[in-house]
C-alpha cells in the first residue's frame, strides 16, 4: 500500500515538474523571442498605411469546404442567405461577400461537383466563380490521374475561369505541399498536376492544413493571445483542446519545427515551396471553439466560434480571421440552424457597423499581401502630400504594377486628406493621380485618412431570384 501510494507521489510529482517546466521554457521563449516589432509599420512624415480598409479595425472570413453540400439546392439555398439580402427560408440574408468552394469531381456522380450528372451544377459553379463568390478549389477530390485532371481543366479554362485560393481537402492525392499523401506537386507521380493547374487556374494562395486557436492572425502576439480560445463556460475542455495544443506548437515553431513555423509569428501568409520548385503563399485558417477545432467546422459548429465576444475581441487585437469551417455539414434543410444564424447576424452588424472587413477569402487574402508588399513613397510641396504607389514586389507574384483592383481598400493615415493625392505608377519614372479616392474623417484612432475605394463584388440578388424561377433550388 506504501509503496503503491509513494510510486503515485513520484509520478504525480514529475508530472507537475515536466508540466512546470514547460510552462517556463514557454514563458522565457516568449519573453525573449518578442514579436511585434515583425509587424512593423512603415512611416514617412506623418503618412502611413492603414491595417485594414477604413473603417475597420478587424477581417473576417468563413473559408467553408464543400464537403458534405450534396446538392445545388443545399449549396444555392446557403449562398442566397449569405449572399443577399433577399427574404430566404432563412430569414432576411445577409448580403455579405462570403464565399464558397465546389469539387471539380466527386466518386458519387449524383453529387453537387463541377462534373456532377446535373449540368445545372456547372452552369451555377462556373457562374459564381466568375462573380468570386466562389472563390477556391477545394483539390481535384477524387480524380484518379493527370489526364482526368486535364480534362477538368480543360472546362475550366474553356470558361475562362480564375481561382486565386487552393484548398487541400482531407487525404485527396491532389493535394499539394509537404504531407504524405500529397502528390499533386509531385512531379514523379501519376496524379502530379500543379504545373498545369497553377498556370490555368492561377493560384497563388494554398492552404495545407493549417489551423490555429489564436483569434486573428498577421498581428503580434501577446502572452493572452494563447488564452483567446479558453472559454469561461467550459474551461477544461477549452484549455485541452485549445490552449495547450497552442502553446505546444508555438514551443514547437521557436524550437524550428518546419511544420508549425507559422505560428512562431502568428502569420496569417508565408511563402512556401511546391514539391516541384514552384513558390506559393501558404495561408492560415483557424476556430476557437472549446470543443477543439476540427469538430467544431460544421454549421452548426460556426455559432461556437462567432460569437459577441470573439467578434469583440478579434476588433481589440486588430486581426485577420480565416475561420475553418464546412457549412455543408448540416442537420439536412434548411441547412443552417437557428444559432448559427444568429452569429452570422452579428457578423453582418459588425461589418454594417464598421468594425469588421468582411470579404471572401481570396479577397481578404488578396488585400493581405497586397498591403503587405506595396512599395510607394511620399513627397511633400509647399501645398500638397502626394503618395506614389510604386509596385507590388513579393516572392510569389514578382514585382508588377498594381491595377485599381489590387488597390481596393489601400488606406493611407494623413493628416491633411484634401490636400493629399495618391498616384499610380505607369512605368518606372511616370505616375498618373487616382482620380477616385475616398477622404474620410477621423477613424477610432483620431486621424484622418484618404483610401482607395473598396471594389465589391457584383451583387447576385436578382441572379438568385433567377435561379428559383429556373427552378434550381
Ligand atoms: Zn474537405
Amino acid at each position: 500500500m506504501r509503496s503503491k501510494s509513494k510510486k503515485l507521489f513520484f509520478y504525480l510529482s514529475t508530472v507537475g515538474i515536466v508540466f512546470l517546466l514547460g510552462l517556463t521554457i514557454f514563458f522565457s521563449f516568449f519573453i525573449y523571442w518578442d514579436t511585434s516589432s515583425y509587424y512593423r509599420k512603415t512611416y514617412y512624415d506623418n503618412i502611413s498605411i492603414r491595417k485594414f480598409p477604413y473603417p475597420f479595425r478587424a477581417a473576417l472570413t468563413l473559408c467553408s469546404d464543400i464537403d458534405a453540400t450534396d446538392s445545388l439546392r443545399e449549396f444555392l439555398t446557403i449562398q442566397e442567405f449569405l449572399n443577399t439580402k433577399n427574404h430566404t427560408v432563412l430569414g432576411k440574408g445577409i448580403g455579405l461577400e462570403i464565399g464558397n468552394s465546389f469539387f471539380p469531381v466527386r466518386s458519387n456522380k449524383k453529387k453537387f461537383s463541377l462534373m456532377s450528372d446535373n449540368p445545372h451544377d456547372q452552369e451555377v459553379i462556373i457562374d459564381l466563380i466568375h462573380l468570386g463568390y466562389i472563390d477556391f478549389i477545394h483539390s481535384f477530390n477524387s480524380a484518379k490521374n493527370r489526364q482526368e485532371i486535364k480534362r477538368i481543366l480543360e472546362v475550366l479554362s474553356k470558361n475562362n475561369c480564375k481561382l486565386d485560393v487552393w484548398v487541400n481537402h482531407a487525404k485527396a492525392p491532389s493535394d499539394l505541399g509537404p504531407c504524405k499523401w500529397c502528390l499533386g506537386d509531385n512531379p514523379d507521380s501519376s496524379i502530379y498536376h500543379s504545373d498545369i493547374s497553377k498556370k490555368k487556374l492561377g493560384y497563388i494562395f494554398v492552404w495545407m492544413g493549417d489551423i490555429s486557436s489564436i483569434l486573428g492572425q498577421g498581428r503580434p502576439l501577446t502572452l493572452t493571445s494563447f488564452f483567446d480560445a479558453f472559454d469561461k463556460s467550459h474551461p477544461f475542455q477549452s484549455l485541452i483542446n485549445n490552449v495547450f495544443k497552442e502553446i505546444g506548437k508555438y514551443i514547437l515553431s521557436v524550437l524550428g519545427s518546419e511544420k508549425y513555423a507559422m505560428r512562431r509569428y502568428n502569420d496569417l501568409v508565408t511563402v512556401s515551396l511546391l514539391d516541384d520548385g514552384q513558390k506559393v503563399f501558404k495561408f492560415m485558417r483557424s476556430g476557437i471553439a472549446y470543443y477543439g477545432i476540427g469538430k467544431a467546422a460544421t454549421a452548426k459548429g460556426l455559432s461556437d466560434i462567432i460569437r459577441k465576444d470573439s467578434l469583440k475581441k478579434l476588433v481589440s487585437v486588430g486581426g485577420y480571421m480565416i475561420i475553418y469551417t464546412h457549412l455543408g455539414k448540416n442537420q439536412g434543410y434548411p441547412y443552417l440552424p437557428k444559432r448559427t444564424i444568429e452569429a452570422l447576424r452579428l457578423l453582418e452588424q459588425a461589418y454594417r457597423r464598421g468594425d469588421i472587413y468582411v470579404t471572401t477569402t481570396a479577397k481578404l487574402l488578396k488585400y493581405y499581401v497586397n498591403k503587405k508588399y506595396l512599395n510607394w513613397h511620399v513627397k511633400f510641396t509647399k501645398h500638397a502630400v502626394n503618395i506614389y504607389i510604386d509596385n507590388i514586389s513579393d516572392p510569389v507574384r514578382g514585382t508588377f504594377i498594381p491595377n485599381l483592383e489590387d488597390l481596393s481598400g489601400i488606406t493611407f493615415y494623413t493628416n491633411q486628406p484634401k490636400k493629399t493625392h495618391i498616384f499610380l505608377a505607369i512605368d518606372k519614372n511616370h505616375y498618373q493621380e487616382i482620380t477616385d479616392v475616398v477622404r474620410n474623417g477621423p477613424d477610432y484612432t483620431g486621424r484622418k485618412s484618404i483610401m482607395i475605394p473598396i471594389k465589391h463584388l457584383k451583387k447576385i440578388d436578382s441572379l438568385m431570384k433567377i435561379y428559383h424561377k429556373e427552378g434550381l433550388f
